[in-house]
């Protein structure tokens, strides 16, 4: 994984590869042994609950649109091969 670190000391900035999270990553600079990591800005903003429960629930109902229209589609292959069948 890479990190920006920023180095409490000298202020100087870097992204590391680092392999495990916790990883101590020390300053080019100036020799810090532990620069701090930042830490990416969250994806998702923060929303109130009411805002996650119409969300949850619009990706649910969207969910399930996709499963039924999938559902349909078979139904209508089958009907398909079934009058092929009859031919
Ligand atoms: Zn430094």
């Amino acid at each position: 994984m890479i990190y920006d670190y920023r180095c409490p000391d000298c202020k100087f900035e870097m992204e590391e590869l680092v392999k495990k999270f916790d990883d101590p990553v020390c300053c080019k600079e100036c020799g810090h042994p532990s620069m701090t990591r930042k830490f990416p800005a969250p994806a998702i903003k923060s929303l109130n609950s009411k805002e996650k429960i119409s969300e949850s629930l619009r990706k649910r109902s969207l969910a399930d649109a996709k499963r039924r229209s999938e559902e349909y589609g078979e139904n209508a292959r089958r009907q398909v091969n079934t009058a092929l069948g009859r031919k």
